[in-house]
């Protein structure tokens, strides 16, 4: 490979991607147009033909580590437009109440709800107008044969062989791909199922087609046992996803009868029940699915196979950053292959070592995430910090950031986010110490005289 990233004719050409999902088709367009040749092998039908993806999250979050990656292959600009802007949150308290919690201070700080099944669509066909991409639908990864360098591909209850001069496993959470890759490695992997579950419910657009609720924001019904969030679509309709127990007293187990679906909503949720009339028809047809956390090391196999996305670190889904760290992932890999030119291996090494510590923390990040808004956006307490928190940013835009801003508004790594979100507490903690101690003090001065 020549210094600007150009191949030359003893680079590898031809590179088998197993995955075509957000990151597989995001590196299928962006490689090919870096002279490599492509092939995706996706265990799916292909998603332009039958249409949306079920069960799965329908809409996503994208902000600023995702657009900076479209920016990068040239895509944001035929992406925005499918997408709908929210400028922050509305919290549903259970009294039927509502309040407004913006993003962040300046006006770009605002978060992107686009469609899955419309972003999917529109990489596949981006990629596969590129010279040099064969989308293989209906193809399953198997296994890997690392000593020959082939994989194990079936489709239509066939397996073959396909040999690969380099392969990306971009197959999701629930991976063939990585466990082929460690396998007699000294390899690392954990895994966390959430108690809690989702199921996905479609709040309609009123009659005149314009939205029930604000549809330039994202709308969270938080409670210690249950959650909502609402993503708006551009029809304005919204995505609900309720996230619940998977079991015990009102979870997804025990709510199975009609009368059982509308006693949880009322309990809980009582101001959506009237704007859901199908409820229980969406409620019983609607999966439930589960949530998975996982971290994984290594990420690569020599110069031959490399991790990207959810199959390197799949995160709960509570801080929105799922595909915009898949996306990150895709560039921090496109940037390493133009560094070290030929040299494969360094590459995938400088790759990992770039991103794998970022994606540990964010695993963290958003598991916290989760008490954050299932509980904490209702507090008073958490409420105060969090205008404190904005009101210290307009006062000191270069040097105090909320965590939220950093993670979600810039491309700052996560785990220098949350360092300096970690001393910007100690400094509010000192603070308010301080002044508990002044306040005790003048109480103690006024009490002696
Ligand atoms: C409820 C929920 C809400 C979410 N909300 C957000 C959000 O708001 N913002 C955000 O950034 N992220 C969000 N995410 C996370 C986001 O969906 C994922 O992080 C993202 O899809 C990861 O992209 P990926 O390409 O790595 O994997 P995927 O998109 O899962 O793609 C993997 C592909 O590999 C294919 N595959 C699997 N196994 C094989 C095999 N053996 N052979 C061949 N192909 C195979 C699959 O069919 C799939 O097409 C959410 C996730 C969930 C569950």
């Amino acid at each position: 490979m020549t210094a600007d990233g150009t191949l030359t004719k003893d680079d590898s050409r031809r590179v088998a991607i197993v995955g075509g999902g957000l990151a597989g088709s995001l590196l299928a367009l962006a490689l090919s147009e870096r002279g490599y040749g492509v092939d995706v092998y996706e265990r799916r039908e292909d998603p332009r033909v039958d249409g949306a993806e079920g069960g799965r999250s329908i809409n996503l979050g994208l902000s600023k580590r995702g657009i900076q990656a479209l920016t990068e292959v040239g895509l944001i600009d035929v992406v925005m437009p499918l997408t709908v802007v929210m400028r922050g949150r509305v919290i549903h308290a259970p009294d039927g109440s509502t309040r407004f919690q913006p993003y962040g201070k300046n006006r770009g700080e605002v978060l992107y709800s686009i469609d899955r099944s419309e972003l999917i669509r529109l990489l596949l066909d981006r990629a596969e107008r590129q010279p040099g991409v064969t989308l293989h639908f209906d193809h399953r990864l198997l296994s890997v044969d690392k000593g020959r360098r082939e994989l194990e591909i079936e489709t239509g209850g066939t397996a073959r062989r396909v040999a690969a001069d380099w392969v990306i496993c971009a197959d999701g959470a629930f991976s063939r791909c990585r466990p082929e890759m460690q396998r007699g490695m000294r390899a690392d992997y954990h895994q966390e199922y959430l108690e809690w579950g989702y199921k996905e419910l479609t709040l309609a657009a009123g009659p005149d087609g314009e939205s029930v609720i604000d549809q330039t924001a994202l709308h969270v019904w938080p409670r210690a046992h249950g959650l909502f969030v609402s993503h708006p679509n551009r029809d304005g309709s919204h995505t609900l996803t309720l996230f619940l127990p998977h079991e015990g007293a009102d979870s997804f187990e025990t709510t199975k009868t009609p009368d059982d679906i509308r006693a949880l909503f009322q309990k809980y949720f009582p101001d959506l029940l009237p704007m859901l009339p199908g409820l229980v028809g969406q409620w019983t047809s609607r999966p439930t699915g589960s949530l998975l956390t996982t971290k994984t090391a290594p990420w690569r196999f020599d110069d031959w196979m490399v991790l990207v996305g959810d199959s390197a670190h799949a995160v709960y889904p509570f801080y929105g950053q799922g595909m915009n760290s898949a996306f990150e992932d895709c560039s921090a890999l496109l940037s390493a292959l133009k560094t070290h030119g030929g040299d494969r291996a360094a590459a995938f090494a400088a790759y990992e070592q770039a991103r794998r510590p970022q994606t540990d923390v964010l695993m963290e990040l958003s598991k916290a995430n989760f008490v954050e808004l299932r509980q904490k956006v209702s507090s008073p307490w958490f409420v105060a910090r969090k205008r404190l928190d904005v009101a210290l940013n307009r006062l000191m835009p270069k040097t105090w950031l909320p965590i939220y801003t950093m993670v979600s508004h810039t491309t700052m790594p996560y785990a220098d986010a949350r360092a300096r979100a970690l001393k910007q507490d100690r400094i509010l903690g000192a603070a308010a110490a301080a002044l508990v101690g002044m306040i005790g003090g003048g109480l103690w001065w006024v009490m002696r005289h």
